[in-house]
């Protein structure tokens, strides 16, 4: 069976998690989970990076430190994750989905400004397959309109956009660590905060609400209870889990890349032929090919191909049912304008295994399969 992911595990891991717990540190904040957060500040130039328990948790730090009321609009689009919608729902928010454009199935930016209200506080785009959204469009309406921006860029650690990581562009920037992405300690994400009044905030919303980040700079005598807060620290054996990654991200990255442009030239000329459509990089994007997809026909088609591949002990999956077509998106959000891409490209959509170090012989096999289905 050829899965559609495996998580990576690159060698150190037992090293350094074995290092975590002679450290006698293995809570928040240790070792590791420093070396996570700096390495990612310096990398990807960015204020601050929090390692949190999650992407989701990221998310949900960032929708809180937004400060949203009941009432509140956020614009997002509804081909993501629920993950996106859940944080701003927590923070008491009203979703407003905004469609997608089809070559890179992020949200369409020339779209956004028709959907702001008076009631808008926040922009959420989401940088699908790790492919950036339109972000100089995005910040300047966001500018215009003074909208905070939270980057969910849980599958874009290591793309950029014009330069700029993915994540350090908004006010918010949200990566997940999660055993289906490019870097992974099983459950995991980091908030990175670019815009520099949020810091301590963050840092005690992080920390159950006490200025103890303070306390250990030494900058306050002791430490106390000083607004809401919760638990969003991430255990330093994950951290130690993930640094064996992070060190060699770069290795990682251009593994990834290499997968993904041997499918992309293999199957450009089924795209020439018009029989299926491939992921587009716009200028300006350099992706970190953390997904491969394809979009068919129709639906029909790709469930046959699903079928296909599954008989062929390949499993190739679809993605994002969209959320406003969902029992929750239809309670807390509607849909602005026409659902022109939203559910006619999500139909369509299916994506191919993609993970680091895929095996040569299973990649070809992946490859000879589709071009099978597709000859028939
Ligand atoms: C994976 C993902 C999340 C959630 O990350 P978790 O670490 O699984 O909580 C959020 N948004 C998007 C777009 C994702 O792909």
């Amino acid at each position: 069976m050829i899965n559609f992911n495996i998580p990576p595990f690159v060698g150190k891991e037992f090293d350094y998690m074995r290092e975590a717990i002679e450290n006698r540190k293995i809570c928040g904040d240790g070792a590791f989970s420093k070396r996570c957060g700096e390495w990612m500040e310096q990398r990807f130039n960015a204020k601050k990076v929090l390692l949190t328990t999650s992407g989701s948790t990221a998310l949900d730090m960032a929708a809180i430190l937004c400060g949203l009321k009941p009432g509140d609009e956020v614009i997002l689009p509804s081909f993501t994750f629920s993950s996106t919608a859940n944080s701003f729902v927590l923070a008491g928010a009203n979703l407003v989905f905004v469609d997608i454009r089809p070559d890179t199935m992020n949200i369409d930016e020339t779209k956004i400004e028709a959907a702001i209200t008076e009631k808008t506080r926040v922009i959420c785009p989401v940088h699908y397959a790790g492919v950036a959204c339109e972000m100089d469009t995005i910040m300047s309406i966001a500018k215009k309109y003074n909208l905070l921006v939270v980057e969910d860029a849980a599958q874009a650690v290591m793309s950029t956009y014009k330069g700029k990581a993915c994540g350090t562009i908004g006010d918010f920037g949200c990566y997940s660590f999660h055993e289906t992405k490019n870097y992974s300690m099983g459950e995991g994400g980091a908030i990175v905060i670019n815009n520099g009044i949020f810091i301590e905030k963050a840092e005690i919303l992080r920390e159950k609400g006490t200025n103890r980040a303070q306390f250990f700079r030494g900058q306050v005598a002791k430490y106390n209870w000083v607004d809401f807060g919760d638990s969003y620290l991430q255990s330093d054996l994950n951290a130690a889990y993930l640094w064996a990654q992070l060190e060699i991200a770069d290795k990682i990255n251009n593994n990834r890349l290499a997968t993904w442009n041997t499918y992309y030239k293999a199957f450009k000329v089924l795209k020439d032929k018009g029989m299926i459509e491939l992921p587009v990089i716009p200028e300006g994007c350099v992706h970190n090919a953390h997904m491969f997809y394809i979009k068919c026909k129709d639906l029909e088609t790709r469930q046959a191909y699903i079928k296909f591949m599954k008989e062929n002990d390949i499993l190739c999956v679809f993605h994002y049912v969209p959320l406003h077509s969902a029992p929750a998106g239809k309670k807390f959000g509607r849909f602005f304008g026409k659902d022109e891409h939203t559910t006619y490209d999500s139909d369509r959509l299916v994506r191919l295994p993609m993970y680091y170090n895929i095996n040569k012989d299973d990649l070809q096999k992946v490859i000879n399969k589709t071009m099978e289905f597709f000859k028939k």
